[in-house]
Order: structure tokens, then sequence, then C-alpha cells
């Protein structure tokens, strides 16, 4: 099969490598598409993965086409999305179910060989079948669309809620539009251009404001003077996280959700806000699959009448022998990008 090999910092190789096949309680999965996470970013042009060569790729969806021993042939030929993380089943947080919390994981993409191919073999415990009504693309998001609605659960958010979303980018509006599919009064992203605020503007009813010196007084003017009563922070820089506090009202809630950039700083006047205004901040990670609930389930039952939508997320769409061009185009600033993503046919 082919696949683009990770074979050291910066060396994504298209090449042709022999395909897995499925072992006892495994299915075989020919991807259809497989998302381009920014954290794809990091760890193919600057960090590197766990070990090389890795097949990186963790955001997939593809058809079911062999299974291994003990695994139910009616799976075969089923549309199906992978849950990424491998837990070791043994720790205490696994005997929890608290799968993202697993002291000892494993994980498609990072830790062991993903989905920028055109075959990976999955344990059956991480497949969750699928309406084929969702084109396959649309269900590659499942995964980044999980993570926002596990942000927008923790959060809470009811219809007296006005939402503020510091970001623009895939998982920054999928938490918008969960966040208005829970209810929320408003919700307004942060953005960086005029373009962008029209490109958030057609998701429904997102709302976006640029960053400039007027920020702070739009974003007052908008929520009676008070503030959001909910931010969501999906960036992960100190510039970020301060325009989260300093965008909230006194007993707000701060959800940090973006990976952090490197180390975050903050001023004491900024500090000083979280004391007075008795913030409540709660970071979050990953999502809940298959325990007391399943943020992957609701997401696909939301995906059936929302793919459409879902769709505009993505910008670009490579094959994987592009898949040099692919990591350039994604990250070159002067090009108009969100979610980009490679679509074996
Ligand atoms: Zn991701
Ligand atoms: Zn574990």
């Amino acid at each position: 099969m082919k696949a683009c090999v990770l074979e050291s910092v910066g060396n994504l190789v298209y090449k042709e490598i022999p395909a897995p096949t499925p072992a006892k309680g495994e299915v075989l999965l020919r991807i259809k598409a497989c998302g381009i996470c920014s954290s794809d970013y990091a760890r193919v042009l600057k960090t590197g993965t766990y070990h090389f060569p890795t097949i990186p790729g963790h955001e997939f969806a593809g058809k079911i086409e062999m299974i291994g021993d003990g695994v139910d042939p009616v799976l075969i030929g089923k549309s199906a999305v992978i849950f990424p993380l491998l837990p070791c089943e043994k720790c205490t947080s696994c005997q929890r179910k608290q799968w993202a919390q697993c002291k000892n994981y494993n994980y498609f993409g990072s830790r062991c060989d993903g989905a920028f191919a055109e075959y990976l073999s999955v344990p059956v415990w991480n497949v969750l079948v699928y309406d084929d009504v969702i084109p396959y693309c649309v269900a590659a998001l499942t995964e980044p669309a999980a993570v926002a609605w596990h942000a927008v659960r923790m959060a809470q958010v009811t219809r007296k809620d006005i939402v503020c979303i510091s970001g623009s980018g895939t998982i920054a509006i999928l938490c918008g539009l969960w966040a208005i599919n829970q209810g929320a009064k408003k919700v307004y992203l942060t953005c960086r251009s005029k373009k962008k605020k029209i490109y958030i503007e057609q998701f429904n009813e997102l709302q976006a404001i640029v960053i400039d010196d007027s920020f702070h007084d739009t974003l007052l003017s908008k929520t009676n003077g008070e503030g959001a009563d909910v931010v969501i922070e999906c960036v992960g820089s100190a510039l970020s996280l301060e325009t989260a506090i300093r965008s909230l009202r006194s007993e707000g809630r701060i959800i940090l959700l973006g990976n952090p950039e490197g180390d975050i700083t903050l001023e004491k006047n900024i500090y000083w806000k979280i004391l007075r205004g008795e913030y409540s901040i709660q970071g979050v990670w990953n999502s809940i699959y298959k325990a007391e609930r399943c943020d992957w389930n609701d997401v696909l039952v939301h995906m059936k009448s929302m793919y459409p939508i879902l769709e505009k997320l993505i910008t670009h769409k490579f094959e994987l022998a592009e898949c040099q061009n692919a990591f350039q185009t994604m990250t070159d600033s002067s090009i108009f990008s969100v979610k980009g993503m490679f679509i074996n046919e």
C-alpha cells in the first residue's frame, strides 16, 4: 500500500510499504479520509513523533474491508470512524473507563502508525460504525468534533449564556457550533482578519469579532457591558489567554482547550481579574469514549443532519502523494486555510 512515512523531522515520504493484516480482534480499515491536525504540523515539521519511522494521522474515517478472528463479519463493508487512543486497560484510570487519562496509552499517528495511508488495522473496540449518509471527509472530523463537544459539555453552556471563543481554527469553530447546538444565546469567535470573519459567519449563527484595539469595547457592547458568561480558549498562547480572561464577566467560566505553544505568563493585573472576578477555570483534554457517556456517538448523531455545514470547514483536500505540498500549503500563512484533509478515492 501507499503511505506517508515520517522518517525524520520535516521528512515526510510518500512510499510503498506492506499493507497490514488484521490480527485477532482487529478490523482492516480502508482509509477514505484523514484530517491534518494542527498538532500534525508540529509533529511533522518541528518535534517529530515518538520514534521514526511513523505514519502520522489520527483523524480518520474509512470502510471496513477485512476482519481478524473473533470479529463479527457483519462489520465488513461498513463505514467507520476510529477512536485513535489505545488504552492499556490496566491502570486505575482505565478501570474507571477514563481512557484519555490512561497512564500507559498508545495513539494512532503519534506513538504508533496512523492513517496517512491507504490501510490501517485497528482493534474493534476503537471502531464506531456510522450512517453512510455522512461523507467520509466529514466523518473524519469526528475526532476534533468530539474534543470540541467535550469542551462545550464541560462548559455546561445553557440558554442564558453568551459564549466567547478565543480562536478561529477548526476546533474553535466546532466549539462555536456545538455551543449553539446546546442553546447558547450568542456565540462570538475572535479572529485576526475581516476575511476570516466573513468565513466564520457563514456557519449557522456564529459571529466573529476581529481582534483589534477596539475588540474589548466591541465585546462589552454586545454583552450589556458585562463580558461573556463562558469563554473557551482554543489557541494556547499568552495573548489568547489574556483575551479570554479580559472577555469574561464576574463569576464567569473559562475552559482551557488550546495546546500551549510554549510557556504562558500573565500580567499581574490580568491575574488579579481571575481573583476579583471569582472565575472558574476548567482544563479539558481529549474526549469521552464508550464510558458514562460517549462524545463520539453524540457527534455522529448530530453529524447526520449537520454534515453539509461541517463540510465547509474543509478548505483543502490532498492526495497522499501530495503530502509535502499539503504541509507546505497548510502552514503557509499567506494562504487562507482552515482544515486540510487527505482523501483516498
Ligand atoms: Zn487532532
Ligand atoms: Zn490505562
